[in-house]
């Protein structure tokens, strides 16, 4: 859950203000349910509509395999989406 103050290479600051990624959490659980709607169709069309326990193991543990990854995009998306951040091609090689 911890973050530097600013980048170290384009010194981009990453919280804009206090609070600023309780948005994020929004963003995060749009994530997770974009996860469990996209397993529940692979299971239903797949694997030929198994039990619900089936759906409901393979869900948690999806979401909770990809929740780090899902918290780090919804910072960034709120970052960039909100934030005021913009992408400077001019730090890719560094
Ligand atoms: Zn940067």
């Amino acid at each position: 859950m911890e973050m530097p103050e600013a980048c170290p290479v384009c010194h981009q600051t990453y919280e804009p203000e206090p609070g600023f990624y309780y948005g994020a959490m929004y963003i995060s659980s749009g994530f997770s349910t974009a996860v469990l709607l996209g397993i529940g169709f692979l299971l239903y069309y797949l694997a030929n509509d198994p039990p619900l326990w089936v759906y409901v193991t393979t869900v948690a543990v999806a979401v909770l395999a990809v929740t780090p990854l899902l918290f780090r995009y919804a910072r960034a998306v709120m970052l960039y989406g909100v934030g005021g951040a913009s992408f400077d091609p001019r730090y890719l090689s560094r």
